[in-house]
């Protein structure tokens, strides 16, 4: 078996039934991918919507794409028609963009809400009271809310990633109590990487973005 099967494998095995598994394919060739699928895997994970819309012309139909890095409003056109979800909306902005893109081409798209759960600036998202206050004012009718995502710190200190996947489950209840026409698909807990993803499955991730476990270290010089 190649090692990205045997990888694919044995992250299976950790996760429970309910857990959806996201394979992060971002800076990895076609042939990676083409080896993960031939290992049963369908959803795959990529954080630039240019790659993501070569990947999904030129890999089998039947793969579903997730974007799961920032995406910028010039770019909902490349992302949008090709991605099953889009795990990063991260503004009102560009959630108001996507609506007006989908309502155009008479379509809809599923997509999650960033939250900012990290202590470090650098990552995107919106805070607790950014959503608590945006979503009730919202109309949305070709664009589903389904879940929400977030990233923790990039840190050994369990304690700290513990705390802030806390944070995100919490935004995810309160949102789950709203009782609002795009919330009706709302379910998926979209957190937990290769270096955390073990507490996030155990703190109640349903869906796990895993990359360098599984086709190992990345060249982001590509
Ligand atoms: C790259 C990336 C991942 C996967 O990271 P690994 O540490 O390689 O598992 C997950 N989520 C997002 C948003 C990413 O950008």
């Amino acid at each position: 078996m190649s090692q990205i099967a045997d990888n694919i494998q044995s992250v299976r095995q950790e996760l429970p039934e309910n857990v959806t598994l996201v394979a992060v394919s971002k800076f990895k060739p076609a042939e990676d991918i083409m080896e993960a699928y031939r290992a049963g895997q369908r959803i795959f994970g990529e954080n630039r919507p240019q790659e993501l819309k070569w990947k999904a012309e030129s890999l089998p139909k039947d793969i579903q794409w997730h974007l799961i890095g920032h995406l910028q409003k010039n770019k909902i056109k490349m992302a949008v028609p090709y991605a099953a979800l889009i795990h990063s909306v991260d503004t009102a902005d560009l959630l108001m963009e996507i609506e007006k893109y989908c309502a155009r081409e008479e379509r809809t798209a599923d997509v999650l809400i960033e939250i900012h759960i990290a202590s470090e600036e650098s990552k995107h998202g919106f805070t607790r009271e950014e959503v608590l206050e945006l979503l009730p004012r919202l109309e949305l009718h070709h664009v589903r809310i389904r879940g929400v995502m977030g990233m923790a710190s990039f840190t050994g200190d369990e304690t700290l990633i513990r705390s802030e996947f806390a944070l995100l489950n919490s935004v995810y209840e309160e949102v789950s109590r709203m009782d609002l026409p795009f919330l009706s698909d709302f379910g998926i807990r979209s957190f937990g990487m290769t270096n955390d993803y073990r507490i996030a499955v155990e703190m109640g991730s349903n869906m796990v973005r895993i990359g360098t476990k599984i086709f190992g270290p990345r060249d982001t010089r590509l």
